[in-house]
Formats: C-alpha cells, structure tokens, sequence
C-alpha cells in the first residue's frame, strides 16, 4: 500500500498547501480519501485524475470536501480515457441532502457506506467507526491484500473506541490539530492525545495530519511522541509524502 499526502491541513488551505486528501494506491488502484481544497491540483501533479477507480469521504465538512465539484467537472469533461465509466464517490448516507451532491450526470455517482458493514474496493477492505464530531463522521481502517493496515481517525475529538479500532495498524493518520495545552470542548484530538492512542493502540507509526496552520509542528510531534513511546515513530504529515507500507 502506498499513501501519498496531498494536503494536510485543517480547517483551510495555507502557506500553499491544501486541506485533507490522500492518495491510497494499492497494485494499479487508486483511491482518493477525501477531497479538500487543492485536491485535484496535487493529484493532477501525480497521476491522471481520470485513473482513479473511487472517492471515499469521511465526512462532509468543506476542508474534506472543497474539490468534489472540481472534480466532478474535471471528469465531465473527459468523456475518454476513464478508468471507471462513471466515478463512484462513497460518502455516508446520515446526510443526505450533502450525499446526493456526490451525484453528477455522467461523471460521479453518489455510493453509500456505514459502519455495519465493510466496503470491500478493488484491493482495499475498508471498515468504519462512527466517530465524535458536530456532524457524521467516520474513521476508517484500510487494509489491503498484502495485509498492510493504515488508519484513519478522521476528525474527532479523543474517545477510547478509537484504541480498539486501531489497533496494530502499520500507520495511524490522527486528526491532530491542537496542541497539547488546548483548552475547552474540542471536536479534534491534541498532540498527547494523538500519541496516548498511538501508544495503546501498538501503532507502529504515528501521522499527525489535519494540522493546525500556525505554530511550531515539531512541538507537537515532540508533545505526541512523549506520549505515543519509543516503539511507535511519530512525524507530522508533509505535502507531497509519500508513505508506503
Ligand atoms: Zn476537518
Ligand atoms: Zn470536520
């Protein structure tokens, strides 16, 4: 499996690089989780946006979301060359009147996910935790068919379902976008929280994304790499990275 980081920030885009997008890439597939601002461009710098197979949402906040519609008329105008006749965009069905705006003649279809039952696309065995967060939101845990494991926590804010969900997972990608002295209620996990469940999770590597757009990122992964042990490797998310287990 490899992920390659598209964009990483939290919120909104900045300093030139955009919010949440990962390009999950397994054999020839390519899957796009999530879809933020910038997307399409980064993804344009790496591969045909035409050969990607499926679109996964972890929730419908704009800084996940921002180019679907860019890249719905990206595909609308290129009737040739498709991998997929039309693009499935997998989204969860609690919202539905932001669901059926992953539906686009001829280019996107809306498909529907949940946390009872895993999604199994193309190499990809993908299952969901309902997460805690102002809207639905769901983590996913992605396995391919070498067994690689990566985790997503999507946005939310710490709770301990998130341990048993991730665990032994070769990469964990957290929503990191506080820092540890953040005070007051949080729908995002802090740096130490960050760690604390890679450390009970027995992560082998440890990715801060969802990052805040200011402050000093190497405090926060020494603040998460405190808690997360010696045995788990921590960094935080770099655009262009790419990662491959
Ligand atoms: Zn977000
Ligand atoms: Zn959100």
């Amino acid at each position: 499996m490899k992920i390659k980081i598209l964009g990483f920030y939290g919120g909104y885009p900045t300093n030139g690089i955009g919010t949440s997008s990962y390009l999950i890439q397994s054999g020839d597939y390519n899957l796009l989780l999530d879809c933020g601002s910038n997307a399409l461009n980064e993804l344009q710098s790496t591969i045909n946006p035409l050969d990607l197979n499926a679109v996964i949402l972890s929730h419908y906040h704009h800084d996940h979301t921002a180019d679907v519609g860019v890249l719905q008329y990206y595909w609308q105008l290129h009737l040739n060359g498709r991998r997929e006749p039309i693009l499935p965009i997998y989204g969860n069905t609690e919202d539905p009147i932001n669901f059926a705006t992953l539906n686009w003649d001829n280019a996107t279809v809306a498909k529907g996910y949940n946390d009872l039952v895993p999604l199994h696309l193309g190499p990809f065995t993908i299952s969901f935790l309902k997460t805690h967060h102002p809207v639905p939101a769901f983590a996913m845990r992605i396995t391919d068919e070498s067994g690689k494991t990566m985790v997503f926590t999507a946005d939310t804010s710490y709770f301990d379902g998130l341990i048993k969900f991730s665990h032994d997972a070769d990469l964990l990608i957290t929503d990191t976008n506080f820092f540890a002295d953040k005070k007051g209620l949080k729908w995002h996990m802090t740096s130490e929280e960050s760690g604390k469940l890679a450390k009970n999770a027995n992560a082998k590597r440890l990715v801060l994304s969802h990052l805040p757009g200011s402050g000093n990122l190497n405090q926060l992964v020494a603040e998460a790499k405190l808690q997360a042990g010696a045995d788990c490797e921590v960094e935080h998310a770099i655009q262009n990275q790419l990662i491959i287990l």
